[in-house]
């Protein structure tokens, strides 16, 4: 039997407003596109993966790379990491500010890590991309005219706990992430973030920390999206891969995961913690759970053809 091939995405959970509908609808579409034919190229898993989060890195309607929110000192600061489930193998970078494609430098070490590092941050992961010829830019780079404005409305509030920015329509939570299954039955997954808006500057959530933000196995894969110190508390992604091993279905896997999510984590004024992720497993099925108003998501195989939600 034909080994399928199999690709999702996801490009935040949250309450996308009705103007940012389009944006988002067409870059999951776009980058959907570019999975697709990498795939059907015959590339890995894992440089599909990477190939659909560069897309979205570059593309300013979601928090990862270009568009990316600011911190309390007005900066952006990048997480990403990267899964390859066949060889059990993970590559990430924390805290970047000048890296042009955190999930590059994530891939890179992933290659060459060779169990000696899995994990760089801040201007070590920097130095580290530099040297090894990725394309560095100025911090000012990443900057939109939306993220400046949403950092000066938030810096007047008197109160601001990050955790609200995961609920309502307070601010964007635009991550993005991928799960593909290649022609040798291959799973890779992977996560890409400007994290919360307005953190302390070095904070890092759950997107580049392996079985939080993301993970994969032989079994399937899973990238998560929300409320990054809840998200990390439950091992979410960890959670639906176990899931998944232990004989759910992916959609099973993805619903029971973020369950316990919401069951085990509260925010400060006891609202359950909100958040979403996407699953593939290896057979090529999906999975998609989520707790607030939307998740901008893609998928496609040769079963259900490219579909996009948002
Ligand atoms: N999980 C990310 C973080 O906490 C943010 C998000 O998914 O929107 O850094």
């Amino acid at each position: 039997m034909k080994q399928p091939v199999a690709l999702i995405l996801h490009g935040g959970a949250w309450d996308i407003p009705p103007e940012e509908l389009e944006a988002h609808r067409e870059g999951m579409a776009r980058a959907l596109e570019v999975g697709r034919r990498a795939l059907e190229e015959g590339r890995s898993a894992v440089e599909t993966v990477v190939a659909v989060l560069r897309t979205l890195e570059d593309d300013p309607a979601f928090d990862a790379g270009v568009g990316a929110v600011l911190n309390r000192a007005g900066e952006v600061q990048l997480d990403a990491g990267l899964m390859d489930g066949h060889r059990l193998d993970f590559g990430a970078v924390a805290c970047v500010q000048r890296v042009r494609n955190p999930i590059e430098a994530a891939w890179h070490i992933l290659r060459h890590g060779a169990g000696q590092y899995s994990l760089l941050v801040g201007p070590f992961a920097e130095a580290y991309a530099e040297a090894h010829g990725l394309q560095i830019v100025p911090p000012t780079y990443f900057l939109t005219e939306r993220e400046r404005e949403r950092f000066l409305r938030l810096q007047a509030e008197a109160y601001y706990h990050s955790s609200q920015a995961f609920r309502g329509n307070r601010a964007p939570r635009g991550t993005v992430g991928c799960v593909a299954l290649d022609s040798e039955g291959r799973i890779a997954a992977g996560t890409s973030t400007g994290g919360a808006p307005y953190t302390l500057p070095g904070r890092v959530g759950d997107s580049p920390l392996p079985g939080c933000g993301y993970y994969a196995s032989p079994w399937g894969g899973a990238s998560a999206t929300g409320w990054g110190e809840a998200i990390a508390r439950v091992l979410l992604c960890g959670e639906a891969v176990r899931a998944l091993e232990s004989g759910m279905s992916a959609q099973e896997a993805a619903e029971s995961a973020l369950a316990r999510l919401a069951e085990r984590v509260r925010d400060p004024e006891g609202h359950p913690a909100t958040g979403g992720l996407i699953v593939l497993d290896a057979r090529g099925r999906f999975g998609i759970a989520y707790n607030t108003p939307r998740m901008a998501r893609a998928f496609w195989s040769e079963t259900t053809g490219a579909v996009c939600e948002v």
